[in-house]
């Protein structure tokens, strides 16, 4: 069913949805499996009731999938032309959005976001990532290049590079946007000609299952899409894996470093997309009818579940009071509630254990002395957590320093522009930032000097396909998206011919 074609059933759940939660399964070698580890029980967070049983990938199903996506790269897939590639591409993009109203319901099970956030962001914005990145397949180029070689005498050499897939994937995955996140590594990975095992997270795991049901429809070679399932344990059971050559990972950045620290045993290359704590810097001179969008999208979109969600503010001194009343106006009037209904902008949390994770840090900043703002309620069955703004928290503090990955931020005045570059790098990570004033030159002058992968103007917590995206400092290493989306997934052979 597509987006727009709204359900009749009376739980407002698509009959598919339903048939789809009593059964789901992994995707080993172009088969639906279970788990030889059992099963695991995905919640909802909108009740805490069981949602779906999934299979546990044990170490063998593991080990099955990632000789599936070797076999694979040695099949048809191997030689396929990127064209052909493309076509099976842009075929999976057409399937999730015919089956998106289903795909955004598993999400909002599974996750607890907005049903308008799993439409629009998690279906329709995956749909057009792939058929994006479905157009850089038939892209892959080398160069030609000058060598400069003089023995043996009277040989005469030219030279040149090859892009080649770089083999087997593992792409490790979030919670916070499963399908999002599935579709970011998946779809450069394919388009590159390389197979892919994805491990999407345990708390949510529907929508990538689902998704390899789709890829099966799309007619891609079996093996070229496996799916596992499971915690942890099968991540590392993956990382490890020798028949893995390439790993691209998003989550904290303590697993980052495992996981990258694993990977350099065996030297492989790894990507990381990790965590953040990104400042949104407002002078005096902004245009305060941003406050709108700044603290519906910029701090609390996804319920502050986003890597890049502005959860430190600055704020210059001049409009400080009048920024800090309205923006408790603002969040004070976000409807809080099950993501089901469309209405609700502040939704439970993923998980029991994230939400006693966000109260934690709430009662932390208390504690090291920093004041809240907003006496909010949030319903009590479910994993809510009612938004929160503190002023006052000191800098090294742990809630001006830790991720906190919930409904919550800081708000620190400033006076000047040294003051202000200073606070807002003074943090272990570095993915995001927003500079909000409407002095172009002020904006320029102070660009080069934010330490970040993404600095919006006036705008905040926006990716786009089209804009690389990563870390600096402890949020990452490397770039996806873009132009260089692929490279990721690519070596690069120097042929050197010699001729007389
Ligand atoms: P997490 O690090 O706990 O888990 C992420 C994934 O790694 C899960 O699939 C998990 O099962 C797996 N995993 C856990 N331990 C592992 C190990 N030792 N080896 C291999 N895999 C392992 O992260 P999370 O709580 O699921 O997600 C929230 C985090 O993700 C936040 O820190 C957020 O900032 C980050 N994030 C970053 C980006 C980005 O693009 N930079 C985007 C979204 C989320």
């Amino acid at each position: 069913m597509r987006i727009g074609a709204p359900d009749q059933s009376p739980a407002g759940i698509a009959p598919a949805v339903t048939a789809f939660l009593k059964t789901p399964r992994m995707l080993i070698g172009g088969q639906s499996v279970d788990g030889e580890a059992g099963s695991f029980e995905v919640f909802d967070p909108a009740n805490g009731q069981v949602l779906a049983r999934v299979p546990e990938a044990s170490e063998a199903d593991v080990d099955r999938a990632v000789r599936a996506a070797a076999a694979a790269m040695q099949g048809p897939w191997g030689t396929m032309p990127g064209a052909a590639r493309t076509g099976l591409m842009l075929k999976l993009a057409d399937l999730i959005e015919e089956h998106g109203e289903e795909l955004a319901q598993i999400e909002t099970l599974e996750n607890g976001k907005s049903i308008m956030m799993s439409r629009l962001i998690e279906v329709l914005s995956s749909a057009e990532y792939i058929r994006y990145m479905a157009g850089w397949a038939t892209k892959i180029r080398g160069e030609t290049l000058d060598v400069s070689i003089a023995i043996p005498p009277g040989t005469r050499y030219t030279a040149f590079t090859r892009k080649e897939p770089v083999g087997v994937v593992a792409a490790i995955t979030p919670w916070n946007f499963p399908l999002n996140m599935a579709v970011w590594k998946i779809a450069p990975a394919l388009a590159a000609g390389c197979t892919v095992v994805l491990k999407p997270a345990e708390e949510t795991p529907l929508t990538a299952l689902r998704l390899a049901e789709l890829v099966r429809e799309a007619g891609f070679p079996d093996g070229v899409v496996n799916v596992v399932t499971g915690g942890g344990a099968v991540g590392a059971a993956l990382v490890a894996h020798p028949g893995v050559n390439k790993i691209t990972f998003t989550g904290s950045t303590d697993t980052g470093i495992k996981i990258g620290t694993r990977a350099m045993q065996d030297v492989k290359p790894v990507t990381l997309e990790l965590g953040g704590k990104a400042p949104m810097v407002m002078f005096d001179d902004m245009d305060l009818g941003l406050l709108g969008p700044a603290t519906g999208i910029g701090i609390f979109l996804n319920t502050g579940q986003t890597c890049c969600a502005g959860a430190r503010l600055f704020i210059q001194r001049g409009i400080y009071d009048e920024a800090v009343s309205v923006l408790k106006g603002i969040v004070s009037s976000l409807p809080i509630g099950p993501g089901m209904d469309p209405g609700n902008q502040i939704n439970p949390l993923v998980s029991a254990r994230h939400q006693a994770h966000v109260q934690a840090a709430i009662a932390r900043g208390i504690d090291d002395g920093a004041t809240p703002l907003l006496d909010l309620v949030a319903p009590e069955s479910g994993y809510f957590v009612a938004p929160q703004l503190f002023e006052g928290a000191a800098p090294h503090c742990a809630l001006m320093q830790e991720e906190v990955f919930g409904p919550v931020a800081t708000i620190t005045p400033f006076d000047t522009e040294d003051d202000v570059i200073a606070m807002a790098n003074d943090v272990r990570y570095g993915l995001g930032a927003s500079l909000w004033s409407r002095d172009i030159n002020r904006l320029m002058r102070l660009l080069p000097r934010v330490q970040a992968g993404t600095v919006w103007i006036n705008s905040h917590n926006i990716p786009d396909q089209n804009m690389p995206f990563g870390g600096f400092k402890q949020s990452g290493l490397g770039r996806e998206h873009g132009s260089g989306a692929l490279d990721n997934f690519l070596e690069t052979k120097s042929v050197c011919v010699a001729y007389s």
